[in-house]
């Protein structure tokens, strides 16, 4: 029996509805940015296997400095205990975040990275013996499916089952340069008539919405007035973190910094489940206290396995090296390029880029997970490239080792998509 079939059986798999959708694709191997089915099928991988691998899949010099750990110290507590690959990844960490970013806090996954600012948000008033009930988030962002995530997510279909169990949250819309002061005087409003605790907000780019972009002078604006009403700002950097918008983090282009940042995804480029919640000295001082009550006691058995954070180092190593940085300089310019020679199509509605971030939406209307999706994403996987359309957005997120007859190839499958359509 194929694996293909043989999962069939018993595996329940992630956003999927199995009576539409029967069959997953088994992938026996992964290298640099290629997947390898068991069909002996290759396919680029476009997204980094949601923005995960950006250093290229199986990469020998992570690979290498993690079986080291692995025969060294595999996993302790980290109640009590500590260990040098923790220490030395929140030392290079707090080197490459913005300048107010001074404590890190571990966790295992973007959604819990999430949930973890959440509290820290809450309990910080709670602790001041300000309780405050109320978070302001977008309309359309996507934080995660654990509770407070998916409370603070725009609404998604998806979550009707799940809505009156959420926490009170208070929605704005992006900013878009033309709208800022009535988002302004919305969440003017909102702070006036709420007991507010935080903001939480993908910075610039929204992954979920379909990489949508938003105006970053509106943003500012927005952070601006929360930290004039000592409002917790938590940039949910999950999916911006780690070079993909052109800086170490998206928050590096904005002035106000963010009070805590949330990161995960590209962490440990893509070899281990790790997260990490970042905060400002405030933040950590509220809780610093002879009052047991006032510590945040949140813990994940796994937080800060020290595998993990080896393999986030060597990451991070990577991401800083000049190859790397050059790298991502040269997909910037060939997206730029694509983008220009398709932005006339009649078939292409509009084309955006942050960084190494490309989408382009069609002159269609599409549902996300509908049938014209589906088509769209079955030519791209029969043409050996890994794209996941979503709605009527084809976006790219390589691997920033990607090489340029790769690039090219995702490029000229999308202008051949842009024809079936
Ligand atoms: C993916 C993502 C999350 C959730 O992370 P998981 O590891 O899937 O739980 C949260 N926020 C953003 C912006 C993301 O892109």
């Amino acid at each position: 029996m194929s694996l293909k079939q043989r999962d069939k059986k018993h595996i329940w798999h992630p956003l999927t509805q199995h009576k539409l959708h029967p069959d997953a694709i088994a992938i026996t191997k992964a290298k640099d940015c290629v997947l390898y089915d068991e069909d002996g099928n290759e396919y680029i991988d476009g997204i980094a296997s949601w923005y995960t691998c950006m250093y290229g899949h199986c990469n020998d010099y992570i690979t290498n400095k993690v079986a080291t750990q692995m025969k060294q110290l595999d996993q302790v507590v980290f109640s009590g205990f500590t260990h040098e690959p923790a220490i030395k990844l929140s030392e290079e960490l707090i080197k490459m975040l913005p300048k107010n970013q001074e404590k890190v806090f571990f966790s295992d996954n973007g959604s819990t990275s999430v949930e973890i600012g959440i509290k820290m948000a809450l309990q910080y008033h709670s602790n001041k013996n300000d309780k405050r009930n109320v978070l302001i988030a977008f309309e359309d962002g996507f934080h995660g499916d654990t509770f407070g995530a998916m409370s603070v997510s725009g609404l998604s279909v998806y979550n009707g089952p799940f809505e009156e169990f959420f926490i009170t949250v208070e929605r704005i819309p992006t900013p878009n340069g033309e709208n800022n002061i009535e988002v302004l005087n919305t969440l003017k409003n909102i702070i006036k008539n709420n007991k507010v605790a935080g903001f939480v907000y993908e910075p610039l780019v929204q992954g979920a919405a379909a990489m949508k972009m938003y105006d970053p002078k509106g943003l500012t604006e927005i952070l601006s007035y929360c930290k004039e009403n000592n409002i917790i700002t938590i940039a949910d950097e999950v999916m911006t973190g780690f070079g993909k918008t052109g800086r170490y983090f998206a928050s590096d282009y904005i002035e106000p910094q963010p009070d805590i940042i949330c990161l995960s995804k590209a962490l440990t480029g893509g070899l281990l489940p790790m997260a990490i919640t970042s905060c400002s000295q405030k933040i950590y001082n509220a809780f610093y206290s002879n009052d047991i009550g006032k510590g945040l006691f949140h813990a994940h058995t796994y937080s800060a396995n020290p595998i993990a954070c080896t393999a986030a180092l060597a990451s991070i190593e990577l991401l800083q090296s000049d190859e790397i940085q050059n790298c991502i300089k040269v997909i910037i310019k060939s997206h730029k390029n694509f983008g220009e020679r398709i932005e006339g199509h009649p078939k292409v509605k509009s084309i955006r880029q942050k960084g190494i971030i490309f989408a382009l939406d069609l002159n269609i209307k599409m549902e996300r997970y509908g049938n014209l999706r589906d088509k769209l994403l079955n030519f791209f996987m029969d043409n050996g490239v890994f794209l996941r359309p979503l709605g009527n957005t084809i976006y790219i997120q390589a691997p920033y080792t990607i090489t340029q007859k790769q690039l090219d190839k995702i490029y000229k499958t999308i202008e051949q998509a842009l024809e079936i359509v």
